[in-house]
């Protein structure tokens, strides 16, 4: 997201979704990568002035948790309650306090069907034995957030002995026989994923909202699917302004993936990490970049985060005892110079990888004239340390 494109801000609300989990497991570093990402942006939008509303949902209808049911003889609730229980946990564990509300796709049945029912009735949607399907063929712009043509999606969504229209259409309504099933004008089963997510945010944020963030993996299908919907449902105005993906998450060099099985779930990071540390692992690599989680990385932020917090210490506790003089009015001036960078850093598409820069430099630099110079006067020293904390809050590091 570039600067020039932003509204001005003074108070401007800025409404936002993310995709949230799919409730079956304990959350993992992808999540946490996803999540944090998301926490970062919206602390930078307050600091700058905005009123973000961040809706995130949870999905707790799913064919995962279904799966998990029968393997494991619990009920698809008793799973969905369970790790929405620990999903959250994790979220306060990292520190991750901007999400204004969160929402469950099963609290949702009937403006699920509502939407889907308005989609058939404007030609958008068509009902078989098997389901309610989205016609993909009505939509002239379906796969432009992916880049993908109408002969590309065919041929990635080919299955065999399907009911649908076109292999591209994607399900809205599911008829099954087995639970967990809601009733539904077309017979008992369960919503198509894609339509959890609209029916949801457009309940709560509007038929049409500035800001959707996601993992890069869900550009398609389901981005592309929300997008169909909220523009059919919506006289094909624009549903969404920015559309921002997390890239992907490496263990050791490795993807991390179930069925790789090395996944590392929140929880045992942080046995390992505190949330700080995590934060400036994470703020370390710009978001859309694949990121890859390491032991010598974490430690490496372990130290400059230490180096840092010994600085803000130092400047804490400074004063020289004397009135302001030269060096105070050059520390302050450095000062303003490392918030228009920071600034400009983060405008940039959320730079935190050279926000951080601009903060450790700072901070290295005041260190090293402290330390040749003397101690500075005692409002320098609190002005500082106040504006430092004020940046070093928008990655979460450095709390007091
Ligand atoms: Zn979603």
């Amino acid at each position: 997201m570039r600067e020039d494109e932003l509204p001005d801000p003074k108070g401007q609300e800025i409404k936002a979704f993310v995709c949230g989990p799919t409730v079956y497991d304990y959350a993992h570093l992808g999540h946490a990568r996803t999540y944090l990402a998301v926490d970062m942006m919206i602390r930078y939008l307050r600091f700058k002035g905005y009123r973000p509303y961040v809706l995130m949902n949870i999905t707790d209808i799913d064919e995962k948790i279904v799966k998990k049911s029968n393997e494991i003889g619990k009920s698809v609730n008793e799973i969905a309650r369970t790790f929405e229980k620990s999903f959250l946990e994790d979220m306060n564990s990292l520190g991750i306090d901007t999400i204004d509300r969160y929402e469950r796709a099963s609290d949702h049945i009937p403006d699920i069907i509502r939407q889907i029912e308005l989609l058939i009735s404007s030609g958008y949607a068509y009902e078989t034995e098997t389901g309610v399907y989205f016609d993909v063929s009505r939509l002239a712009t379906y796969g432009q957030l992916s880049h993908q043509s109408k002969a590309d999606l065919r041929l990635r969504r080919l299955e065999l002995c399907s009911t649908k229209h076109h292999p591209e259409d994607f399900s809205l309504w599911r008829k099954f026989q087995e639970q967990p099933l809601w009733d539904s004008p077309w017979g008992p089963g369960r919503p198509g994923w894609h339509i959890e997510d609209t029916a949801i945010a457009m309940k709560y944020l509007g038929p049409s909202y500035d800001i959707h963030v996601g993992g890069a993996e869900l550009v398609f299908p389901h981005h592309e699917a929300e997008i169909a919907q909220g523009e059919a449902l919506n006289n094909m105005k624009t549903f969404v302004e920015y559309w921002i993906h997390t890239g992907m998450l490496n263990v050791g060099g490795v993807k991390m993936s179930k069925s790789l099985g090395n996944v590392v779930t929140i929880r045992d990071a942080l046995t390992d990490y505190t949330p700080e540390e995590l934060r400036l692992f994470f703020a370390n690599v710009h978001y859309r970049r694949v990121a890859n989680f390491c032991k010598s990385k974490l430690l490496e932020a372990r130290k400059w985060l230490e180096s840092m917090r010994k600085t803000m210490n130092k400047l804490s506790a400074c004063s020289s005892g004397k009135p302001a003089g030269k060096s105070d009015l050059r520390l302050l001036r450095d000062l303003s110079r490392a918030e228009d960078s920071f600034t400009s850093a983060m405008d940039d598409d959320f730079d935190t990888t050279r926000a951080l820069k601009v903060l450790s430099k700072f901070l290295r630099d005041a260190n090293t004239q402290a330390r040749t110079r003397g101690d500075f006067e005692a409002t320098t020293c609190q002005t500082v340390v106040k504006r430092v904390l004020a940046m070093a809050n928008v990655v979460g590091v450095l709390a007091a």
